[in-house]
């Protein structure tokens, strides 16, 4: 991205090379809430954040047409701050959470669309559901009680690694998982049809794998300085 480029012009540079079908989710994460407002008024509407109360505090100042994704991880105790206005939360990783969020959809009358989160990194670091549980999930009978949250899909993280056959690997094995699940246990369901995969350095390569939401924030929003 050159040099003197502003928020906007990053914005419409990057949308540019997105097909419109995938979903461009605009990671604020550690940027003030002035830099959202910039995007706001060029027309974007799809906001992430992964921290509950950053998530909160941008929420209360900003239009309340933003479609705000939460895409960190989640602690149960504070499911109920994004409850009432989360559009949807990529970072499902237990029963336990799931029930929670079901529990705190209810309360606000609400249904809160969901992903399941799935380890596909090599590395230890990152969160996420083995296959084998991604199924003992579907499978158990608290999953068939929740009517308050829907899932629409899966989430994964690349490794952090410069090895791009590596990460068109792990992109491509979440599709399979994606495919494979869509037939064992969604077969009727067609609201089960997101793959969030993608940030500012390998989106290209989850889209070309099949990504439907790519989560993008440093190439719009610039580096993130983390004191
Ligand atoms: C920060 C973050 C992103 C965006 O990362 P960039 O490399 O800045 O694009 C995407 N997904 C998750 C889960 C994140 O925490």
């Amino acid at each position: 991205m050159k040099a003197g480029m502003s928020i906007v012009d990053k914005y419409k540079t990057v949308r540019k090379t997105i097909p419109e079908k995938v979903k461009l989710i605009a990671v604020s994460k550690t940027k003030p809430a002035e830099m959202v407002r910039e995007l706001y008024d060029a027309g974007h509407r799809v906001f992430g954040e992964n921290k509950v109360q950053e998530l909160c505090s941008k929420y209360e100042i900003l239009p309340n047409d933003i479609e705000w994704h939460m895409i960190g991880h989640l602690q149960t105790n504070k499911v109920k701050y994004i409850a009432p206005f989360v559009h949807l939360i990529h970072s499902v990783d237990s029963i336990k959470l799931l029930a929670v969020i079901n529990n705190e959809a209810l309360k606000n009358n609400r249904v809160i669309d969901c992903l399941l989160q799935v380890k596909i990194a090599r590395e230890d670091t990152k969160f996420g559901l083995s296959v084998p549980d991604l199924k003992k999930v579907l499978e158990s009978e608290d999953f068939y009680g929740f009517g308050n949250v829907r899932i629409v899909g899966l989430m994964g993280m690349a490794t952090f690694t410069d090895d791009v056959i590596q990460i068109r690997d792990e992109f491509g094995n979440l599709k399979k998982i994606f495919d494979d699940l869509r037939s064992d246990y969604f077969i009727s369901t067609p609201s089960f049809k997101e793959i969030s995969m993608g940030m500012s350095d390998d989106y290209k390569i989850a889209i070309e794998e099949g990504a439907t939401m790519v989560r993008i924030g440093s190439i719009i929003f610039g580096q993130r300085v983390y004191n």
